[in-house]
């Protein structure tokens, strides 16, 4: 289906993200799953050709726009082009609002040039092993001595996390506050700070080429400088963000359920039985039409969504809708894609087992589902 949200410039912008992503990171595919991490080099390339932060000031190699749609572009091509594992999502869709807005000019000074050229890599870490969707009762303390916070605790699940230059670490910093949210801030823990350790690469079912780590802090001695936007304010400053990373998840839903119809559809035409194509089973053709039409009207919705987010509209609630939304269907169509594929959909070799086995925790981070719907029936005043 035609879509009328995109200007030239993004068809540029998208010709480059693909040529990006067939060339330098399609091909490595394979052995970037095997490893479990993808290569720097091709974050380095990435920055090189632009696809790093261009929310940022220019000053500091950006091009100062905001405009969700080069988002969705990126992520579009990503599984358009069957790629896997690096992490631009992370830092564009997630870590950009971060950096840009609750940063000081001193600390652009010292990070935006490297987050731009790709040669800093970051990470959030909300998550830890005792509390994920009730982030308000994180452990992780921030204490401050002097010019300094000393940080204590552990993160877990964190996307980025084994490459990660800069994490962006979510901590308690008044254990006294009235209510747990309020006691919470945002402080940057820079790779090679003592006390500072990764613990193993998370052995994860599918997305196995994005590295997602543990992450340890002993007696970390961060500078005061390193602490973004307001002290004890941190929860608010997450929540503004979350919007926008859960917009980012329901534009990989889209894009990762059009590429299981679509290599599903070319598999329909060629794979025989009864000496006919499968597709030729009206029981297989009118899945994948439903399938099909189900992608468009996906698309369309979340399109709106990226132009709601553009003009500063798109609520929280809203947001949270759309993810599950986005997610659970996906996962409906990618399971349905490869049952559609037979036995040979449950062989890794076949890119529909990977976008199934990749698939399923969309439905988990970024908030999992279920919060996602309690924060809509909140917004319904339940
Ligand atoms: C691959 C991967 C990447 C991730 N990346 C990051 C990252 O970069 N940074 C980061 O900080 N975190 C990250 N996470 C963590 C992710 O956001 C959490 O796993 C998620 O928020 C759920 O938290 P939890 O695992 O502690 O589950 P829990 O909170 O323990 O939930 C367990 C179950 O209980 C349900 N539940 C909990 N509370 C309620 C409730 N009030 N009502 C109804 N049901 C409820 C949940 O829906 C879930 O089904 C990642 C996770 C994975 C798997």
């Amino acid at each position: 289906m035609r879509r009328n949200i995109f200007e030239p410039e993004h068809d540029e912008f998208r010709s480059t993200a693909k040529s990006f992503f067939e060339t330098v990171c399609a091909p490595n595919s394979q052995e970037w799953e095997d490893r479990g991490y993808v290569d720097r080099s091709a974050w380095l390339e990435a920055g090189k050709l632009g696809l790093i932060g261009w929310e940022m000031p220019e000053k500091f190699g950006g091009a100062d726009i905001q405009d969700f749609r080069f988002n969705a572009i990126l992520n579009e091509e990503y599984h358009a082009t069957g790629s896997v594992g690096i992490g631009l999502g992370v830092q564009n869709d997630i870590l950009s609002g971060y950096f840009r807005d609750l940063t000081t000019d001193e600390q652009k000074d010292r990070w935006l040039p490297k987050y731009v050229s790709g040669e800093y890599i970051t990470a959030i870490a909300m998550s830890e092993p005792g509390a994920g969707s009730d982030l308000a009762n994180i452990k992780t303390t921030a204490k401050r001595d002097g010019d300094h916070y000393i940080v204590n605790g552990s993160k877990t699940f964190i996307s980025n996390g084994l490459l990660a230059d800069l994490v962006v670490v979510v901590c308690r910093t008044d254990p006294d506050a009235a209510k747990p949210h309020k006691g919470i801030s945002l402080i940057v823990v820079e790779t090679g700070m003592e006390g500072f350790t990764r613990g193993r690469k998370l052995d994860k079912i599918g997305q196995r080429a994005a590295d997602t780590a543990e992450l340890f802090f002993e007696n970390v001695r961060v500078p005061v400088e390193n602490l973004i936007g307001e002290e004890n304010r941190g929860f608010y400053h997450l929540m503004r963000n979350l919007p926008a990373e859960r917009l980012g998840i329901a534009i990989h839903a889209v894009a990762q359920a059009k590429r299981a119809v679509e290599l599903s559809t070319e598999y329909a035409h060629e794979r025989k039985a009864f000496g006919q194509p499968i597709g030729e089973f009206q029981v297989n053709r009118h899945a994948l039409a439903q399938m099909h039409t189900e992608v468009n009207v996906m698309q369309t919705y979340i399109d709106q969504c990226i132009v709601a987010v553009n003009a500063n509209s798109l609520t929280g609630d809203e947001a949270a809708g759309a993810k599950w939304w986005a997610t659970d269907t996906q996962w409906r169509i990618i399971d349905r894609c490869l049952q559609l594929h037979g036995g040979y959909g449950y062989i890794n070799e076949y890119e529909i087992a990977r976008l199934w086995r990749d698939a399923r925790v969309q439905r988990i981070y970024g908030g999992t589902n279920e919060i996602m719907l309690d924060i809509v029936g909140k917004g319904l005043g339940f």
